[in-house]
């Protein structure tokens, strides 16, 4: 079968012909029906060096946000696994014997060093290519949604819905503000998800107009770029701040902006991992305010976001590419050309 793999560290990927996996005992073989292209597998191939934070060896085939029908299961999986019907793969594998695994948040694993592998396309074997093996137990079933456009909601869907929930305390009650820095494949899904889960007023900034728009049509109000931003979101807040800010960019500029327009007490997210730097001393930042950072998400987490998927209430937009164009999708991301996520179907 076709796959596209990251064959060695600051390298482009490639489109090469790999063997079909077999599921192992308690895996399950997928056929792909979509696999997105996210933003962090630009810094797996082109950024993250041997050794460096983030870093996964080199060989494997890409893509950690996968939906599929089930081919064939290994021995050990539940019945309640269907063959032939669709599910949405839970990405992170941790050791499954430590707390936050039991929790479901296995993305925090304690045992995670000692572990070959982070996720499914993150050290092993990913969902770029015909079919890919999965954990029995990392599948929620899709039902009869459409499993091409679920696939984003593994990692752009789950990362931002967790990021926010860890937010919402900041965000109950009336009069709230949320601001949400980078509309790309997390930010789009990011306000949908702050306008499915609370009243407050999202505001949105990027840097490319058409990305604006669409978050504007998905209830947001938007704020350009450039001199004067901190301070025109401050305006919108009638000067109290946003109670809680989510960076999917991540870059010292983002960071700052968020930074400078937080309210007391508020909240601010790093999501994205342009690793930026942030300064902070007792009178940089509002009194009380939080600033964190987040990664990925928990299981449970990926079923409410299906749910909500299934509710109508998440609808990622995605652009379609064939196994033939599935670099073409990777070069137009990394050149920011993509258009909500860019989704391979195999
Ligand atoms: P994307 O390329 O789809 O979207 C990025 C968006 O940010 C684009 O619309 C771009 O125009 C905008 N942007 C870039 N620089 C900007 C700036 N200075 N100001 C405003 N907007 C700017 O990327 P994505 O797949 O949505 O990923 C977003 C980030 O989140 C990446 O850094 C990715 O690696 C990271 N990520 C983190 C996690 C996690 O668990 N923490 C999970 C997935 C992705
Ligand atoms: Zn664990």
């Amino acid at each position: 079968m076709r796959a596209v793999v990251f064959e060695e560290f600051q390298t482009f990927p490639s489109l090469t012909e790999v063997e079909t996996p077999e599921p192992g005992p308690g895996e399950v073989l997928l056929r792909v029906a979509g696999a997105g292209a996210c933003h962090s597998d630009v810094s797996v191939y082109r950024v993250f060096e041997k050794g460096g934070p983030g870093a996964q060896n080199p060989p494997f085939t890409l893509g950690h946000e996968n939906s599929g029908w089930v081919e064939r299961v290994g021995t050990g999986v539940s019945e309640r696994i269907k063959v032939g019907a669709p599910y949405l793969v839970y990405g992170p594998i941790g050791c499954q014997h430590c707390r936050k695994c039991a929790s479901g948040l296995e993305t925090y694993c304690e045992n995670a060093a000692t572990l070959p592998y982070l996720a499914v396309g993150l050290g092993r074997d990913g969902g770029m290519a015909e079919y890919v093996t999965v954990p029995g137990h990392h599948l929620i079933p899709l039902g009869d949604a459409d499993p091409v456009a679920a696939a984003p909601l593994s990692d752009a869907g789950l990362t931002p819905y967790h990021a926010i929930k860890k937010a919402l305390p900041h965000l109950e009650g009336g009069g709230k503000y949320a601001l949400v820095i980078g509309l790309g494949g997390l930010g789009q899904i990011g306000v949908q998800i702050l306008k499915a889960l609370t009243g407050a007023t999202v505001i949105a900034t990027d840097l490319k107009d058409d990305a604006r728009d669409r978050a504007e049509a998905n209830g947001a109000v938007t704020v350009a770029g450039g001199e004067g931003q901190a301070e025109r979101i401050r305006e919108l807040t009638r000067g109290r701040g946003v109670d809680a800010a989510f960076d999917f960019v991540g870059a010292s500029p983002t960071i700052a902006t968020a930074a400078a327009s937080m309210a007391q007490g508020g909240r601010l997210s790093v999501v994205g991992i342009g690793t930026g730097t942030h300064e902070f001393s007792f009178f940089t930042n509002p009194y009380e305010s939080y600033v964190t950072n987040t990664y990925w998400g928990s299981v449970s987490d990926l079923w409410e976001v299906v749910d909500l998927y299934r509710a109508g209430q998440i609808r990622p937009e995605v652009e379609r590419y064939s196994m033939d164009e599935a670099l073409e999708a990777y070069r137009r991301l990394e050149a920011g050309e993509v258009t909500g996520r860019a989704v391979v179907v195999p």
